[in-house]
């Protein structure tokens, strides 16, 4: 199985990468952002509670999308693969990940770290936010939030894969194309 966290600071381009990523290898795209909207959507309990702090910027608890994490490599044991797309975002969340992982004896092959500054990740979320429709996206002091809870709570997990040797960082600058073929050379070094 080819299982690679595509990581990212919001605003890095992993929702776009991964698309591209999963048709290209066959992947299942795992987006824990995707998933609790889904739940917001449908008017769940669970997506009721989740909304009160996505819509401020601060992460949900870690059991939460470790749950649904686990749904879904249960639901889907044939795969050839995943990519986990805004998951794991905490160390509590990898060390779960790779508990869960393990059940299934397929661990991470890598983490993708895509990397962009600070002023440039502000510009993209403002300009999603006039069309995703995604309030999270319209508000600076939000997008700013978001980007703290990343630099404080998200960011050690460079260094958990680095130390299993399974960080590769991407620069994420540059056109859709350029940056997916850096991602592929990095993909392609591992099969
Ligand atoms: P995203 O679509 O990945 O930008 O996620 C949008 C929001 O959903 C985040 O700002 C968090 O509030 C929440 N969220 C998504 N994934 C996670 C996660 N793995 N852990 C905690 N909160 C998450």
């Amino acid at each position: 199985m080819l299982n690679i966290v595509l990581f990212g600071p919001p605003g890095a381009g992993k929702g776009t990468q991964s698309e591209k990523l999963i048709s290209k290898y066959r992947l299942i795209h795992l987006s824990t952002g995707d998933l609790l909207r889904g739940e917001i959507l449908q008017g769940t309990s669970l997506g009721l509670e989740a909304k009160k702090l996505m819509d401020q910027g601060q992460l949900v608890p870690d059991e939460v999308v470790v749950g649904m994490i686990e749904n879904k490599l249960s639901a889907n044991p044939n795969s050839k693969g995943f990519i986990f797309d805004g998951f794991p975002r905490t160390t509590k969340q990898a060390e779960a990940l790779d508990a869960i992982l393990e059940k299934f004896k397929s661990p991470i092959s890598m983490m993708l770290a895509l990397e962009v500054e600070k002023a440039e990740l502000i510009n993209r979320l403002l300009e999603r936010g006039k069309v995703s429709g995604r309030a999270d996206d319209a508000n600076e002091l939000v997008i700013e939030n978001r980007i703290n809870e990343y630099n404080n709570k998200t960011l050690p997990l460079k260094s958990y894969y680095q130390a299993q040797n399974k960080l590769s960082t991407i620069n994420g600058i540059g056109s859709i194309e350029e940056i997916f073929g850096a991602i592929c050379k990095s993909v392609d070094a591992l099969l």
